[in-house]
């Protein structure tokens, strides 16, 4: 059994508010929301983290990126019609920057007005 919590995630170990998912992507609401939107977005496969993934399969990491894309829209955070309320995209690699799960995950976060720079 893998020790990694969002591996056990996508085995279906440990459950998740899956909203989005692909052959190769899952997208699931995180369980601390940080803001009206707060979703993660992981490849299924184990990628320790953003720079890991891209060495490995630039191909998947475009699929995580889509993905996060597509959640924002359906979030309603995307309008196709001209109008973006808008999102981000953060991941935290390490740390110092707060990784505190070593599964590449992007955080698609929105729905409230979001500060920069962040803390
Ligand atoms: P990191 O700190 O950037 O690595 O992000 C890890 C994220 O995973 C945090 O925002 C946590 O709230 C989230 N998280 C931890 N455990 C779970 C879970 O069981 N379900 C959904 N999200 C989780």
């Amino acid at each position: 059994m893998s020790d990694c919590l969002f591996c056990r995630m996508v085995a279906g170990e440990i459950p998740a508010d899956v909203v989005h998912q692909t052959d190769r992507v899952i997208a699931f609401r995180d369980i601390n929301p940080q803001a009206p939107t707060h979703v993660l977005v992981i490849p299924k496969e184990h990628h320790r983290n953003l720079g890991a993934l891209a060495t490995a399969d630039a191909g998947l990491l475009s699929e995580v990126v889509l993905a996060a894309r597509d959640v924002a829209r359906q979030e309603g955070l995307v309008d196709d019609g001209g109008v973006e309320p808008g999102y981000r995209v953060v991941t935290n690699t390490g740390p110092q920057a707060g990784q505190s799960v070593d599964h590449l995950h992007l955080h698609v976060l929105g729905g409230r007005g979001l500060g920069w720079p962040p803390g």
